[in-house]
């Protein structure tokens, strides 16, 4: 849904003509659309950067097309970091995606370490009992994203 954009964010609200609130509910700035929600948005910026740093990999974040790019590109094969990086990236848009609907529609709202540590829970949780070889690369992944070894 995310990446053919066919989450009812703002702009596709507007579009059916539903009246709707421009800022963004997580960085009130910005429009809110998809590019921005996972992209722009400096609230899940710091979120996707800080999950990036924890993959031992060093970027800056792009626009949403070049995020996709690049994770199309660095998808492939089967180590350890591509396993964590894709759970990473549905982790992420599921939960800034939840989180931007906690705030639309309860009134709550998690800062960006209480999102990342829900996030780094659900990838501990889904790795925990996965056999692991035990390399120098591995051991460094599973200690940034806190994995018992
Ligand atoms: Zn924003």
């Amino acid at each position: 849904m995310v990446i053919l954009d066919r989450l009812p964010t703002q702009d596709q609200l507007q579009q059916m003509r539903m009246d709707v609130e421009q800022r963004c509910l997580m960085c009130e700035t910005g429009l809110k659309f998809r590019d921005h929600l996972f992209a722009c948005c400096t609230y899940s910026r710091q979120i996707w950067t800080a999950i990036l740093c924890m993959c031992n990999i060093e970027r800056n974040v792009c626009s949403w097309d070049m995020e996709l790019q690049w994770l199309c590109a660095k998808l492939k094969g089967k180590s350890l970091l591509v396993f964590f990086l894709k759970l990473a990236w549905g982790s992420f848009v599921y939960h800034v995606w939840e989180e931007h609907n906690r705030r639309k529609f309860r009134s709550l709202s998690r800062d960006v370490a209480g999102l990342l540590d829900c996030i780094r829970k659900s990838i501990q949780l889904r790795v925990q009992n996965r056999s692991i070889l035990m390399n120098d690369v591995n051991k460094k992944l599973c200690v940034s994203w806190g994995v018992p070894l």
